[in-house]
């Protein structure tokens, strides 16, 4: 924004020409991400027309897991090591006495035509059944899993758990988890004026649910401690994302637990919240006793 010679307000969007983007390895749980992110940015009330340019040209080359990771976590989240959908290729590798080959797979025209321009041949039945059968068994060997309950609920139950006091003495409020996980979607807006308040300028920067001002309203933090943050970052991905988009905004990623600099894990705290949960009597057993 500019104020011109005779002190109008003149307001310019630079809106940089958005380049298409091609993703090689993109994993089954982060394509599930990148369906919440499209529900999320490309339509309601968080619409993001930057996104949605940005996605329409992009390019998805899945590979599918057939060697789940220590932190792994997806299929308790109702995902799986299979690419199901939302890729234009996806490839399963097989490394046995035939030598080291992908399997691939198509998803969409795009796919179809550069999979056209690339030396392939077709599968053969043992080639099919080797990759299927490495790719189930992925599901049985993930590193961790989320306690077999109703999350949704658990949270909406766990309000008050004393939980929350336990992990904000470790937390330490760095927003690590919300920058490395796949469907964290915040943003702020940030204004700068040069010195002669004749130009000015707004900018979308990420943000996190653990940064002090991302509650601020008018007189201070409405989430000013480590418990309410955190408490408001597992609530929301576990509870009431249900809410808002349809569906649990955690894909079982594990990359919270990977790059949580002093260990915090997302499946122990709800573990621990549902055992905090479990030996709390329930209401109608308090209002019998009574
Ligand atoms: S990465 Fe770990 S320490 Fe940092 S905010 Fe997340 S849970 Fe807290
Ligand atoms: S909350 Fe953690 S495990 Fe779940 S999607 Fe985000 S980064 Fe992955």
């Amino acid at each position: 924004m500019d104020r011109t010679a005779d002190g109008r307000l003149s307001v310019a969007e630079e809106r940089p020409e958005q380049p298409s983007y091609a993703f090689l390895g993109v994993r089954p749980c982060d394509l599930r991400a990148i369906a919440i992110q499209d529900r999320v940015l490309a339509g309601g009330r968080y619409r993001d027309s930057g996104y949605q340019e940005r996605r329409s040209g992009a390019f998805l080359i899945a590979a599918e897991c057939t060697e789940p990771g220590a932190t792994c976590f997806c299929v308790s989240m109702g995902g799986g090591p299979a690419a199901d959908a939302g890729f234009d290729l996806a490839l399963t590798e097989v490394v046995d006495d035939d030598g080291h080959r992908f399997r691939v797979r198509v998803g969409s025209e795009a796919g179809a035509e550069l999979l056209s321009r690339v030396p392939h041949r077709p599968a053969d039945p043992g080639t099919e059944s080797t990759t299927r059968d490495a790719v189930d068994a992925a599901r049985n060997r993930m590193g961790r899993a989320m306690p077999p309950v109703d999350l949704r609920t658990l949270m909406g139950e766990s309000l008050e758990a004393d939980r929350w006091d336990d992990v904000a003495a470790r937390c330490l409020t760095c927003g690590n988890c919300t920058m490395v996980c796949p469907t964290c979607f915040c943003t702020t807006t940030e204004e700068v004026t040069d010195l002669t308040g004749d130009h000015a300028e707004r900018w979308q920067r990420w943000d996190s649910c653990f940064d002090l001002d991302f509650s601020y309203l008018h007189s201070g933090a409405v989430r000013s401690s480590p418990r309410g943050r955190y408490r408001q970052w597992l609530t929301h991905k576990l509870s009431t994302w249900y809410d808002q988009f349809g569906s649990s905004g955690c894909v079982g990623c594990g990359r919270c637990i990977a790059w949580c600099p002093v260990g915090i894990d997302i499946t122990e705290e709800a573990a621990a919240l549902h055992d905090e949960s479990a030996a709390r009597p329930r209401r109608h057993e308090k209002e019998q006793e009574r």
